[in-house]
């Protein structure tokens, strides 16, 4: 039924499990014996958060985080305020923040400033997406599942006005969706 909004298909479910299961290897084996706290960011992270997070075989906690920019949602305005924060406690910790998409970068920087005012032992980012061209903070993620271009994409976690988040897979939505709101 929501395919019928979808334009193109950029990531089947199949490469993003296939992405899934490579990384999260290579996680195991940076984390061994290290207990890292694995930070979603709501709620795009979650569908890519739960399906990493059992590829890592070692042990992790979880813990969500939740951000918005200030002003409206098209033009964002650098600044970041916290929404729902940390349960967790992470001066010493080695973090992992989980993140749907990189795309100017000011998250991500806000987040890691955060967490390494508060003392965390390292920090490191894995991002399902990277929309490089979007950069305007100089910022990247340790682990990427996949790049994308410089369109809006919606799925797995991605949403157009809170819709779309339960696809389960990336693509570009019909410029009609757009027209019609
Ligand atoms: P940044 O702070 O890197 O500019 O923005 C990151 C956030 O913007 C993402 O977590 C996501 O919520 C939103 N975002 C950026 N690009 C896209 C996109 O192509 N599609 C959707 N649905 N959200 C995006
Ligand atoms: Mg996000
Ligand atoms: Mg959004």
């Amino acid at each position: 039924m929501l395919e019928k909004d979808i334009e193109r298909v950029l990531i089947t479910r199949e490469q993003i499990q296939a992405r899934c299961a490579e990384l999260g290897k290579e996680l195991a084996e940076t984390y061994k014996g290290k207990n890292p706290l694995v930070v979603g960011v709501l709620k795009g992270a979650v569908p890519f958060m739960s399906d990493i997070v059992r590829e890592i075989d070692t042990y992790v906690e979880l813990d969500f985080m939740d951000v918005s920019s200030y002003g409206n949602a098209t033009v964002s305005s650098g600044e970041v305020k916290i929404v729902k924060d940390l349960d967790t406690n992470v001066e010493g910790r080695d973090l992992l923040i989980v993140e749907d998409i990189i795309d100017s970068g000011r998250t991500l920087a806000y987040l890691v400033d955060l967490f390494k005012y508060r003392k965390a032992n390292s920090v490191k980012i894995v991002t399902l997406l990277d929309k490089k061209e979007g950069r305007v903070v100089d910022i990247d993620a340790d682990y990427i599942g996949f790049d994308v271009p410089n369109e809006f994409v919606v799925g797995y976690g991605l949403d157009y006005a809170e819709a779309y988040r339960n696809l389960p897979y990336v693509g570009v939505l019909k410029a009609s969706v757009y027209q019609s709101n």
